[in-house]
């Protein structure tokens, strides 16, 4: 029986060298970018050329052959040097992980290297206007036609589809023999005829926008189909405790950055002749926070290592349970960062109040904090499904 409750050695390493990376970018970078409307462009292709996009993509594809905790532990480090990327959970986590378990032996070829060196970016999209949380209600079809198919539909929030060269797009298709629809998952590339976008004007401060997306009549190749006609959900669900384990990260990751500025702002600062930090109001919900943060990481590690092992169903439990107490400890950090700052806590200067936002990013994507609950109630405790 192990005993070790900390990470190996070589995730360790992986830790500081990424810390090391991210310190040389840091938050001004990345608000720098996302005030004067550019990418993380510099960081996004320094971190694949040194590997850590694609650590956890098999080394016959470009990649480290690592797994989700590797990544997972690339994006908190990004996210506690104050650099939160979004498209890190999207393009190596979600989609990365979906062709590698599913892709034909040319698709994983032609995808998956370019993905783990950072020259390509892949946006995720499920998400539609009039279906919500419910993706049984989604209605973007692909129809079969002799070249292949042609889809059409639409999404909307998809993150990154300014800087993606393709788009995998969770569709559905009719059953030959019933015409019931079932759920697909196609690669599209954003120069594809008949792909539109719009952005939408959010308030999240961060180089990655999200979009509104059309798809016109698109037509697609045969091999645009990334794993089988008849396993869509199944396939869909491999992506979903990578999402989550990501989600639960870059949470962690941004928790762990207010937390640092605010302790060492509180160490600093001195209203009455010695250090606010002193005072059990302002130190205790710093304590509070750094026990929670740890308390998520935990679970957050369990449940990459669980995935890892191929226990699928108890890292979905943990998986939802991470993002749960991830999310909310990343709104509370940033929240008692700012009001460890005072005014100071709202003057862009100290680079907290542009995160107010983005710090309740985690409770509502990739999935509501009410879904994951609604996991927890109803495969942990057995409770009746309530939708
Ligand atoms: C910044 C950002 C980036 C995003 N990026 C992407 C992306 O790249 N790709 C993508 O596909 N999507 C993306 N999304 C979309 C995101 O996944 C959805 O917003 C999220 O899944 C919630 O869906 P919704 O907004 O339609 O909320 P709704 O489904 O309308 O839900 C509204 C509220 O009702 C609650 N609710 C709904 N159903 C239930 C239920 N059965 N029980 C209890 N409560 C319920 C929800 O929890 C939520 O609080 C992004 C969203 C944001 C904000």
């Amino acid at each position: 029986m192990s005993h070790h409750f900390t990470e190996s050695e070589e995730r360790r390493e992986l830790r500081k060298a990424v810390a090391a990376l991210g310190a040389r970018y840091g938050e001004r970078y990345f608000y720098a970018a996302a005030q004067e409307d550019r990418k993380t462009t510099e960081l996004w292709s320094e971190a694949g050329k040194l590997g850590y996009l694609g650590v956890s993509i098999p080394e016959e594809f470009g990649g480290g052959g690592g797994d989700i905790g590797d990544l997972a532990a690339v994006c908190e480090e990004l996210a506690i040097a104050g650099c939160p990327l979004l498209l890190m959970v999207v393009s190596p986590a979600i989609v990365g992980t979906v062709i590698a378990q599913y892709g034909t032996q040319e698709q994983k070829e032609r995808w998956l290297p370019p993905l783990a060196d950072g020259s390509q970016i892949y946006a995720f999209s499920i998400t539609e206007p009039d279906a919500g949380s419910n993706s049984h209600n989604l209605t973007t079809h692909a129809a079969r036609t002799a070249d292949g198919w042609v889809l059409k539909g639409g999404k909307t929030f998809i993150s990154g589809v300014d800087e993606a060269s393709h788009i995998l797009v969770v569709g559905r298709t009719s059953d030959q023999r019933t015409g019931k629809l079932k759920p697909a998952l196609f690669m599209v590339p954003t120069d594809a005829e008949g792909v539109t976008w719009q952005q939408i004007d959010m308030g999240v401060i961060s180089p990655e926008k999200q979009f509104t997306l059309f798809f016109d009549d698109v037509h697609l190749p045969h091999d645009a189909l990334v794993g089988s006609e008849d396993a869509g959900l199944e396939q869909l669900f491999a992506g979903l405790n990578p999402e989550r384990i990501m989600a639960a990260s870059m949470a962690t990751g941004t928790a762990r950055w207010a937390l640092n500025k605010a302790v060492a702002y509180a160490k600093e600062r001195d209203v009455w002749g010695k250090p606010i930090g002193a005072h059990q109001a302002i130190a205790h919900p710093l304590a509070q926070l750094h026990i929670d943060i740890e308390m998520a990481r935990l679970l957050t590690q369990k449940a990459a290592a669980l995935y890892a092992a191929g226990d699928l169903m108890g890292a979905g439990e943990a998986a939802n349970m991470a993002k749960v107490a991830a999310g909310d400890v990343a709104a509370r950090a940033v929240d008692t960062a700012i009001q460890t700052h005072g005014g100071n806590g709202l003057a862009n200067e100290y680079g907290l109040v542009q995160a107010l936002a983005a710090s309740r990013l985690s409770n509502i994507a990739p999935v509501s904090k009410q879904m994951a609950l609604n996991f927890v109630a109803q495969f942990s405790l057995g409770l009746p499904k309530s939708y």
